[in-house]
């Protein structure tokens, strides 16, 4: 295995001015990698050749290539990315709006991009309906190598460094697990003299670790967070998440109760919509009652398939009947709209997809 040589990106601007002096220099350095997506150290023409030389031998720029790419007829691109130990993992660019024109054909609007990342090469979380799952678990990420996937997606597609876009942290893995090098990354993302991306556009989205949920709303960030709940009752949810026997559904709300939440804000369920499990009316209604004390807004998903899985994807129309139950109820709820679903949409699905082939070759 090569050996991980850290990267530039593992960096706030504050630490980095620690390393490097005179600190100006470090403000030169953040630019060049936040504003200009340099990926090598001799395209920082004005920073001197010796720190150059020196910072070359300690350190990379960036961590990871993109080994493949497919893009969906939505605007959807689905990044696989090698690491500098041969592993890999997925990011995805998401177009959430399409460039709007006025009748001159004017812009009036840029398109709106949220990107997915993730946070770990596998997942420790076993959970049954999810292909990152089968896997297991490899290793968590560096900070680094989740700032670099947003890095290397601006880059891919032109995004310049001040427009605004959102990050998920929905790829694979569970962020909460990997609690220190996330908040990192999350302080780099929101660093002025970076990309200036705030915690009010960063969502975590976890499986439930209760008390990590508790440690990140300590930590301030800022940051939304989203309920992977996809249960109404312990026993389907320790079948679908076997943490959930140390994390259960109660201990999972009254974490998010005590979760700092800007009042104007919800907190995100997402609940993953799978047929014959959990997609019957009775299960909307625990549902409600669930959610009740909470400012809360469900996200259902249609389960996506995979070879292998014992589960089924629901029918459009109980999918259907279910947002309109919680609706009718007064709980808020959207339907994921299936971005890319044509290019192995759900989480480890292209990196599962580039194994098989690979097997096959
Ligand atoms: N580990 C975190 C974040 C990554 S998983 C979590 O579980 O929340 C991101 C989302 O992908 C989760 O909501 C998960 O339920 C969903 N997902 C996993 N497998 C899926 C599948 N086969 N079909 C649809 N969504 C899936
Ligand atoms: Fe891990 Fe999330 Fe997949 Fe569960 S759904 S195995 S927590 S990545």
């Amino acid at each position: 295995m090569n050996e991980l040589k850290p990267s530039l990106l593992d960096f706030t601007l504050k630490e980095l001015k620690e390393l490097v002096k005179p600190s100006f220099r470090a403000k030169q350095i953040y630019g060049w990698i936040y504003h200009q997506y340099a990926q090598n150290f001799d395209d920082m023409k004005n920073i001197p050749q010796a720190l150059k030389d020196e910072l070359k031998e300690k350190y990379i720029l960036n961590p990871m290539q993109i080994i493949r790419k497919e893009e969906s007829s939505d605007g959807t691109i689905k990044y696989l990315f090698e690491l500098q130990d041969s592993k890999t993992v997925e990011a995805v660019w998401l177009k959430m709006k399409d460039t709007q024109y006025d009748a001159n054909g004017n812009v009036t609007q840029e398109a709106k991009y949220t990107i997915c990342v993730s946070t770990q090469v596998g997942c420790k979380v076993g959970c049954s309906f999810c292909l990152t799952a089968k896997g297991g678990f490899t290793r968590d990420l560096s900070a680094g190598e989740i700032v670099a996937q947003v890095v290397n997606l601006k880059r891919d597609n032109k995004h310049k460094h001040n427009r605004k876009l959102n990050i998920v942290y929905m790829g694979m893995g569970e962020p909460l697990d990997n609690l220190e090098n996330l908040s990192k990354a999350i302080e780099i993302f929101k660093e002025d003299e970076g990309l200036c991306i705030s915690g009010k556009r960063q969502t975590v989205s976890t499986s439930g670790l209760s008390n990590k949920i508790d440690q990140l709303g300590q930590m301030d960030l800022g940051v939304h967070i989203a309920i992977s709940l996809h249960a109404v009752d312990d026993k389907l949810r320790t079948e679908l998440i076997p943490m959930n026997k140390a994390h259960n559904i109660n201990s999972i709300i009254e974490a998010v109760k005590r979760f700092p939440i800007d009042t104007r804000k919800r907190v995100m369920f997402e609940y993953l919509v799978i047929k014959n499990k959990n997609d019957d009316l009775g299960s909307a209604k625990k549902l409600v009652k669930l959610l009740s004390g909470i400012k809360a807004k469900v996200n259902l998903i249609y389960f996506n398939p995979y070879p292998g899985t014992p589960y089924e994807r629901p029918s459009y129309e109980d999918m259907f009947s279910f947002q309109e139950y919680l609706i009718k109820h007064g709980l808020l709820s959207t339907i994921r709209d299936s971005k890319g679903i044509d290019i192995s949409a759900a989480c480890g699905q292209l990196k599962e997809k580039t194994n098989e082939e690979n097997k096959q070759a």
